[in-house]
């Protein structure tokens, strides 16, 4: 099962990532997204951390270019017609990713593996409205995608053996390490990462120590680049309370309830860092 073309769907914070890892690994690439203008911004990203990679010697010139040449902007999914692989990258909702997929499903090859980024929703109920079951599996990137090595390959409960061999594969192509996770809530990183996120929320709720405290505790005695509430505001407040629910819901373990507090800054608006406000205060 050689995989030659990628498409990536969804030139946002992810796919633009993922599209340039593919295109640094020497696949051709075409990115797609539902309006030129968030491809255009996608492909800025893209040419901007290339850029940097060029000022600081880790890339030439020529190379960036090369890169750029290999990235084409898609913004239909009947592009996927001659796709290998499409690696869904778009909004994180579950009707939005039924329909990419239902709607790839009758465009790609019959060959292709189609692919999806979440970080929370079932693979199974994704691939379960395509006639190819067996081709989808989850291919959850890390954020920032073109410096971290994770990624999680999830099986959904129809992926075919030989679907997750050749996307363990393509994976090591985009010198990343590939890690083989089965289709439960979360899968694994979210699954532990957000309890503790959760955890250190109900510390603070709870007045054992402030929110200082509790990211100093994390950082220096655990040695977390960052504390737990100092990264919430990062993955975005809004973001976390929805993977709680996910957890909450699809394991049906009190354990997972979110935090009261977190609850209520949602409510609020203070959804960490893109809204400028969460556990901290963003200036800008
Ligand atoms: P984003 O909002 O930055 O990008 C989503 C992009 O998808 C947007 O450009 C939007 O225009 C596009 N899109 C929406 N519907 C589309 C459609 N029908 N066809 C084509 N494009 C469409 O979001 P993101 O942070 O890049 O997240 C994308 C996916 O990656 C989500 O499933 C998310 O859960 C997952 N993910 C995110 C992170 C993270 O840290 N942000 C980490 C791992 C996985």
């Amino acid at each position: 099962m050689a995989i030659q073309k990628v498409m990536v769907v969804g030139a946002g914070q992810m796919g633009s990532g993922i599209a340039q890892v593919c295109a640094q690994a020497g696949f051709d690439v075409k990115l797609n997204d539902m309006k030129q203008e968030f491809f255009d911004r996608g492909l800025g990203v893209i040419t901007k951390n290339l850029a940097r990679d060029v000022e600081k010697g880790r890339k030439t010139e020529e190379e960036k270019e090369a890169i750029l040449g290999r990235i084409t902007m898609s913004l239909s999914l009947e592009d996927a017609q001659d796709a290998d692989l499409v690696i869904e990258a778009a909004t994180e909702n579950m009707e939005i990713k039924q329909s990419i997929f239902r709607d790839l499903d009758g465009i790609a090859p019959k060959h292709a593996i189609l692919a999806t980024n979440t970080s929370s929703l079932p693979i199974t109920e994704i691939a379960a409205v395509t006639k190819r079951p067996e081709h989808v599996i989850g291919m959850h990137f890390m954020n920032p995608v073109p410096v971290m090595k994770l990624v999680e390959i999830i099986r959904g409960l129809a992926t075919a053996d030989e679907v997750y061999h050749a996307v363990e594969e393509m994976t090591r192509k985009l010198s990343k390490t590939p890690v083989e996770v089965n289709d439960f809530p979360g899968f694994i990183s979210n699954r532990i990462l957000l309890p503790m996120i959760n955890e250190a929320i109900y510390a603070l709720y709870e007045g054992v120590a402030s929110k200082d405290a509790i990211d100093d505790v994390m950082k220096l005695g655990m040695n977390h680049p960052m504390g737990p509430l100092t990264l919430a505001d990062f993955i975005g407040l809004d973001t976390c309370l929805s993977i709680m629910e996910i957890l909450h819901e699809g394991l049906g373990d009190s354990k997972y309830r979110p935090c009261p507090l977190l609850r209520k800054y949602v409510a609020a608006g203070w959804l960490g860092k893109k809204s400028g406000r969460g556990f901290y205060v963003y200036e800008d």
